[in-house]
């Protein structure tokens, strides 16, 4: 496995305060992700792994501990700073797609390009994912499946560091979910991003480099998996 250190979470917690309710929805949490690895992290509902990714995309700040990316210390990071780190680092995948229902799948892609100084050709990368024939659709003319290709279309196009994935294929049916699987992991082989994917799906594990398993708003085990398994081999 490749072990080129790209980010390092150490002693990082996240408590969300409601008036008089504390949350501990992240205890003291330290985990290393390697360049070009499979991460898959996996926990039941509600034992912190949204938590655990929105801080490793800076969706969100710790409330105590340190993320550190490429030497950079992103929880003293200005606003600005982690905007611009969400920006051009990470490319996020939602269960529910978040696509702009009024833009066509080409459009929603374009859209992300443009945040971008280097952005990969969107026409390609709508190719890459299947959906040239497509381009011109809006989302509800497309099914669950098609509409989460965009959705790597558009985290893709950005040529992320990091491609952050939450619940990708919750909403879809078996044969759709692998098959986006295995565009996740095409993803991590032709352009070498980290791919990190979040489920409460046990079978999805087998295909991970390395598999963090979440139990109350902590990191109960990772484990390093010498032989993944190719997501056209994983069945649940
Ligand atoms: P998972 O993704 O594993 O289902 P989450 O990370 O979403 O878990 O949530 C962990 C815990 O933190 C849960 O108890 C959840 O209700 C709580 N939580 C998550 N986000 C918030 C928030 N923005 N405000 C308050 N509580 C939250
Ligand atoms: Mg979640």
């Amino acid at each position: 496995m490749n072990q080129d250190l790209l980010m390092q979470l150490k002693g990082v917690s996240k408590t969300y305060v409601m008036g008089e309710i504390r949350v501990e929805a992240l205890k003291e949490s330290s985990l290393d992700i390697y360049r070009g690895e499979i991460l898959v992290i996996l926990g039941p509902s509600g034992s912190g792994k949204s938590t655990l990714l929105n801080l490793i995309g800076g969706m969100d700040r710790p409330s105590n501990g340190d993320i550190v990316y490429k030497n950079r210390h992103l929880s003293q990071a200005s606003d600005q700073q982690l905007t611009q780190f969400r920006r051009h680092e990470i490319g996020f995948v939602f269960q529910f797609y978040n696509l702009i229902s009024d833009l066509t799948a080409e459009e929603n892609v374009a859209l992300a390009a443009e945040l971008v100084k280097n952005p990969l050709p969107t026409r390609e990368v709508l190719s890459q994912v299947g959906l040239e024939q497509r381009r011109d659709h809006f989302p509800s003319q497309l099914s669950g499946g098609e509409q989460q290709r965009v959705s790597i279309a558009r985290a893709m196009v950005k040529n992320p560091t990091l491609l952050l994935c939450d619940e990708p294929t919750g909403a879809l049916d078996f044969q759709t979910g692998i098959s986006i699987l295995q565009l996740l992991k095409q993803t991590r082989d032709t352009m070498g991003s980290t791919v990190i994917i979040v489920t409460h799906n046990t079978a999805i594990g087998a295909m991970a480099d390395r598999l963090v398993r979440m139990r109350s708003g902590e990191i109960a085990e990772i484990i390093v998996n010498e032989s993944p398994l190719p997501p056209e081999r994983i069945e649940w």
